[in-house]
């Protein structure tokens, strides 16, 4: 028998309607309302993560028994499970939405590990509640397997997210019209359970503020520092300010983190943002193939491109403004609040320098450096190279003779490279004198690249590839990804699993852009 440690803060500290009532609708002066996941007809265990499961002091035996797959499908709850969704809104492309709150993902309750750190088990998929508004509360299996593969590359990247414990085929279907096109069909549905500390978000304190819950939100925010920042003082007269600093500081961390390794949210509402910084709700995400800063995965927001790669930082900051509007009733001074803001704006710069110096094998930023990465990029995104073999592959330049042929393999088109040779090796030249300027040696500033540029991202034809063949029930694809994602900084990955984006992936679905139906 599965023994959770239980110890479920979020609802025995904040108030909530516990009543289990299943229908959608507003929940005022509330945080949270208790909800039962909707049993499914015939759950099926297909993949889970023994890291996250290490985590949770699970055994693979746990993990295989049939406790476990009640559970975790939602057919039944283990003892002290108090299952419960929580209220949240959220400004969406720029526009306040009013209440959303956790219309398909339920939260089974904290749990306290050996190691005394606490995680909360959220599944996503598990049937309506009072925030699902006129939608389903199901997860597809397509952007399921999507949701749990991601969450764990992630980590592995070394890139702060929610994990992934499990996914669960549901054996029911799902009516979704992938498209938008008017053309819905039946997919089979599938449950993720998420793992995170938290997954407060910026969207708990705004719907507060919103409603003008001034007592509520304060008692949100102490909540939030006592349980998710211990080591502040909340009876420190800076203790607000320490807090709102350091959600500015990681959410600094983490956009820039996405940036070196070309990842794209794809929908960086402020519902989506987690209070701790963590990569949170996995839908129409993607990594830049060729390097491109306007790309976004997300076919609804092709035309404004609101949240495109080289958007991300300032629109991480436009969401911290959102929250901070969010705040301002019940902080002490407005001006703790803007130093918050300016303290993101220095952190992102300092971040960006030292993640591209890393990137680029410099021992330290100098000034010049801005010119120098700033014409590859510029390069890089005219003849359509390919970022992550871009980075692997200027890893093995010899500084003394640097070839442009070691880069061919990173460009898409032979007709561009031939076409921007001739730049490409006046920056490799540019570059070569750079490095001339530290003390290093060519094996040392490889074996630093590669510890930063990854050799295997989770592109989104590969995704696609394990969602095409686990939709035929085999999961070995979805397994070799996993493998792979491991050890994304490895040099030895199977070759089709590094390859670049194939031709056929460009326009096919899923395989470069998606929409946000999951
Ligand atoms: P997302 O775009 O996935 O971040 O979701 C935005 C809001 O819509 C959140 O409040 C979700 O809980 C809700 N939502 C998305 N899909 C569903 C669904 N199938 N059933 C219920 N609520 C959903
Ligand atoms: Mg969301």
């Amino acid at each position: 028998m599965i023994q959770f440690n239980f110890d479920h803060r979020f609802v025995n500290e904040l108030p909530g309607d516990a009543s289990g009532a299943q229908h959608s609708r507003a929940t005022p002066g509330l945080c949270w309302a208790a909800v039962n996941p909707t049993p499914v007809k015939q759950p099926a265990l297909q993949a889970y993560s023994i890291e996250v499961a290490d985590l949770l002091d699970l055994s693979r035996d746990n993990i295989h028994s049939a406790d476990f797959l009640a559970a975790f499908s939602g057919n039944c709850l283990l003892p002290g499970m108090t299952p419960y969704a929580t209220c949240y809104g959220g400004h969406q492309f720029g526009h306040w939405a009013g209440q959303l709150g956790d219309g398909r993902a339920i939260s089974l309750g904290e749990v306290i590990n050996q190691r005394g750190e606490r995680y909360e088990l959220q599944l996503k998929g598990a049937g309506m509640t009072p925030y699902s508004r006129r939608a389903d509360g199901r997860a597809v299996l397509r952007s399921s397997i999507r949701e749990f593969l991601c969450s764990e590359a992630m980590h592995h990247l070394g890139i702060p997210g929610t994990r992934a414990l499990c996914l669960i085929a549901t054996g029911d279907n799902v009516m979704r019209d992938m498209f938008y096109d008017g053309n819905a069909k039946f997919e089979p549905g599938a449950i993720v359970c998420r793992v995170a500390p938290s997954f407060t978000r910026f969207g708990h304190f705004e719907i507060l503020a919103s409603r003008g819950e001034h007592d509520l939100l304060k008692k949100l925010i102490n909540f939030t520092i006592s349980r998710d920042f211990p080591q502040i003082d909340i009876q420190s007269p800076d203790g607000y300010a320490q807090w709102f600093k350091q959600i500015c500081e990681s959410t600094a961390h983490l956009v820039v983190e996405w940036l070196r390794v070309g990842f794209v949210h794809g929908v960086m509402n402020t519902d989506n943002m987690s209070i701790l910084g963590l990569t949170i709700d996995y839908g129409p995400y993607g990594w830049t193939d060729n390097f491109d800063p306007g790309w976004t995965p997300n076919t609804t927001d092709h035309e404004w491109r609101r949240y495109c790669l080289a958007q991300q930082p300032p629109v991480a900051r436009w969401n911290l403004e959102k929250l901070a509007e969010a705040l301002a009733p019940v902080f002490p001074s407005q001006t703790m609040l803007a130093a918050g803001l300016a303290h993101f704006d220095a952190t992102l710069q300092s971040k960006l320098t030292t993640m591209l110096a890393a990137k680029f094998g410099l021992l330290a930023w100098r000034d010049e450096d801005t010119d120098l990465v700033e014409s590859i990029f510029e390069l890089m995104q005219r003849a359509e190279v390919d970022m992550t073999e871009f980075f692997r592959a200027l890893a093995d330049i010899k500084q003394a003779a640097p070839e442009l042929a070691v880069l061919e393999n990173a460009f898409y088109s032979s007709t561009l490279y031939r076409n921007h040779s001739a730049l490409f090796e006046a920056w490799l030249a540019r570059y070569a004198a750079r490095l001339t300027l530290q003390q290093d040696t060519d094996d040392a500033r490889s074996s630093r690249m590669n510890a930063v540029n990854p050799r295997f991202i989770l592109r989104n034809y590969l995704s696609q590839q394990a969602i095409d063949t686990a939709m035929n029930g085999d999961m070995s694809m979805l397994e070799r990804l996993m493998e792979a994602a491991r050890h994304p900084y490895d040099e030895h990955i199977p070759a089709d699993l590094i390859a670049k984006r194939p031709d056929w992936a460009i326009n096919k679905p899923g395989c470069s852009t998606l929409s946000c139906s999951s």
